[in-house]
């Protein structure tokens, strides 16, 4: 069975394969377009349309419309449709069940196997999240990989192998905004380092820009205050969108907002459009400043390509302030297939590589169905992928230089120390590191795994976040308060984290896997049976 490669967009995703000749190429969409804008549009209780018709939508019925949802994925938000309660895998696993409808349609092939892409700045919530949404859609989720990785893939496809090269690939999309600097040897990829905004991307141009509009609207007619009307502020987005669009091309666009019977005539030029939305590039430069740095540590001297991918590079000002700010001489790479390509060939390696390796039966079967030959197969399982942990781990405890620690433990303030740190390449290994029980008599220990969230490591709980949590019970009786406690942390290749704590005087352990917080079983399962009752449709 052919393997599929998804990129899911913030804003468009877009499905790849490989074809006979071995090389990926687009599945387009129902409408024969490449990409499909990542938007579902509740049209009733049972009824779900998405891509275009669902963007075009928005307008008329803004309330039953979700988009963006990418940017809360792994988050606790509920949406609802109809008194249906969502969530935002619930509506990815929608956009899923739309793309791979459609590719069916398109192939004639049963698509089940896929590899779907997520920012290399995704955590291990966020990731697991996406993989959620790939079974709830009912696909069998090979793996998910990092957006830069399946860009450094497809580049690979097109440039050959050969010496060492190192990539700076900067990846600004719809919604969000990674930098990750990739190191190619013949044909293995590793990845030395990653950074990101969560929350910065096309749609925050597109809100500046209509801000903007709304303002200069306001300013021509004073008596008139639109802000208040969905429609209005949907079409408003929708027009922004385009003019930052058409301005990536042209040097000035008019266009008309109309609105309780006024009109107003907006005059909008590129470097307009650049100066409301600078401070938002000058945190790309930030983020990439520092990506370059960390490098920087671990010997990368320099680029030998610095790659553009997502829409949003089209905008001329990026590749000129890369060159201005950072003396870099960036250029584009396929911005918007590039992913979804890399993907597919991730999604061949994913087929070809078995465990205990691979048979010359199941290489002789796959070059015949994919047009490779038997010893482009065989490199292909040989290829090698490492990329690293994009945040750092580790477990909260007790601060024990609050004098308040050892009167009330339990009072006193608490950090979180991190045993793994961010870029630390995989699998990695750390540990045993010592840790204290708080109180006299203590049979129970709750060992919580949090996640660096904000962009720099901080010990400060408020800047991580909670992404597990596992229990070492049946301590034996009257331990001392300050008995020691060892944690070791495991994270495999593809980024699951085991967790193993002992406590070394009566040998009590616990090994657990992290559990996201979110679905369990029973709860997937509901998410399932509600997602299939949908009629989907492009
Ligand atoms: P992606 O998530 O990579 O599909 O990125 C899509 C983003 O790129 C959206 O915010 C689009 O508005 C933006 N985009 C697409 N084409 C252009 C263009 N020609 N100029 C500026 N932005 C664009």
């Amino acid at each position: 069975m052919t393997a599929f490669g998804i990129d899911l967009g913030t804003t468009q995703s877009c499905v790849a394969m490989i074809d006979e000749a071995g090389r990926p190429v687009i599945v387009k969409s129902a409408i024969g377009e490449d990409t499909t804008p990542s938007v579902v549009y509740f049209e009733s209780p049972r009824n779900v349309v998405v891509g275009r018709a669902a963007k075009n939508s928005a307008l008329l019925d803004p309330d039953l419309v979700a988009q963006l949802v990418k940017r809360d994925m792994g988050k606790d938000v509920v949406l609802s449709f109809h008194g249906q309660r969502h969530s935002p895998e619930t509506v990815s696993a929608l956009i899923l069940r739309e793309l791979t409808r459609a590719a069916r349609e398109q192939t004639g092939q049963d698509v089940r196997d896929v590899v779907i892409t997520v920012p290399a700045y995704f955590g291990v919530a966020e990731r697991e999240a996406t993989r959620r949404a790939g079974q709830i859609a009912e696909l069998n989720v090979l793996d998910v990989v990092a957006e830069p990785v399946a860009a450094a893939l497809s580049y690979q496809a097109v440039s050959g192998g050969g010496s060492v090269r190192h990539l700076l690939v900067y990846d600004l999309g719809g919604g969000t905004f990674d930098t990750t600097v990739i190191r190619l040897e013949g044909d293995d990829i590793s990845v030395i380092c990653t950074d990101g905004v969560h929350r910065l991307g096309g749609a925050d141009w597109d809100q500046a820009i209509a801000d903007y509009m709304l303002s200069q609207f306001m300013a021509q007619h004073p008596g008139l205050d639109p802000r208040g009307d969905a429609w209005f502020m949907q079409d408003l987005l929708i027009s922004a969108e385009q003019l930052k669009k058409e301005l990536s091309v042209t040097q000035a666009r008019r266009h008309n907002l109309r609105f309780g019977g006024a009109v107003a005539r907006i005059e909008l030029d590129r470097a307009r459009i650049e100066e409301l939305t600078a401070d938002l590039l000058e945190q790309t430069i930030t983020v990439t400043q520092r990506a370059i740095a960390t490098a920087r540590r671990s010997g990368v001297a320099g680029f030998d390509d610095v790659l553009l991918v997502g829409g949003m590079t089209r905008m001329p000002a990026v590749a000129r302030i890369l060159k201005e700010r950072l003396n870099l001489d960036a250029r584009q790479h396929d911005p918007d297939l590039a992913v979804a390509k890399g993907a597919a060939l991730f999604a061949l390696m994913q087929t070809v590589r078995r465990p205990g390796g691979l048979s010359a039966a199941a290489a002789e079967d796959l070059a015949a169905r994919t047009g490779m030959t038997v010893p482009e197969v065989e490199t292909m399982a040989a290829r090698r992928v490492t990329t690293v942990i994009p945040r750092a781990f580790g477990v909260k405890t007790i601060d024990g230089a609050d004098p308040v620690a050892l009167t009330d433990p339990v009072n006193a303030r608490q950090l979180v120390v991190h045993l793994l740190q961010a870029n630390t390449p995989l699998p990695a290994d750390t540990g045993p590191y010592t840790f204290h029980t708080a109180i006299e008599n203590q049979r129970m220990i709750g060992i919580e795994v949090w996640e660096q969230a904000g962009a720099v490591a901080s010990e400060s709980v408020e800047e991580n976040r909670r992404v597990g949590e596992g229990r070492l019970r049946d301590l034996p009786p009257r331990l001392p308060a300050r008995t020691p406690l060892e944690v070791t942390f495991f994270m495999s290749e593809t980024g699951v984290l085991s967790v193993h704590a002992v406590e070394p005087r009566s040998g009590r352990d616990v090994r657990f896997d992290l559990q996201i917080g979110g679905l369990d079983q029973a709860g997937l399962e509901k998410a399932r049976v509600s997602v299939a009752r949908y009629d989907v449709s492009g």
